[in-house]
């Protein structure tokens, strides 16, 4: 019998911010700037390349729980259209990425599953250490 996971499982969100193109890679940089205006997140390295799991440029947005409820429907209203793949970190990567995301506009194939194990004990990378410094309310 299944038993459910408790929400106590989720340490930290993601947000990747993913772009194909030029048009949307300005997009991507337009949001990076008013997300930083007006929330506490901590916004991670800006990668051109690929660097997996997905096949496509991104960069990263993590941030702490007690944020989700403000900062994920504001993602709705004002991604531009831009893939955003939402995921909850727990010590499965591999489920979070794949069983237990969310994803605005497409869903991206996994090109690099080696990158997610099933089974962390190390949650360090799940916490979040903000880099920003929000003046905007909205
Ligand atoms: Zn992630």
């Amino acid at each position: 019998m299944a038993t459910p996971v408790s929400l106590r499982s989720i340490a930290s969100y993601h947000a990747h911010i993913y772009f194909k193109d030029q048009g949307e890679r300005d997009k991507a940089a337009l949001l990076r700037e008013w997300i930083s205006s007006r929330f506490v997140v901590q916004i991670g390295n800006w990668h051109d390349k690929t660097v997996g799991p997905h096949d496509r440029a991104m960069y990263q947005i993590a941030f702490d729980t007690d944020q989700f409820a403000r900062l994920v429907p504001w993602l709705m209203l004002n991604r531009m259209g831009l893939t955003i793949l939402l995921h909850p970190n727990t010590k499965n990567p591999r489920a979070d990425h794949l069983t237990h995301a969310l994803w605005m506009g497409e869903i991206l194939p996994i090109i690099r599953p080696e990158q997610l194990p099933d089974a962390v004990t190390d949650m360090r990378d799940a916490e979040i250490s903000p880099n920003t410094a929000p003046h905007l309310t909205e």
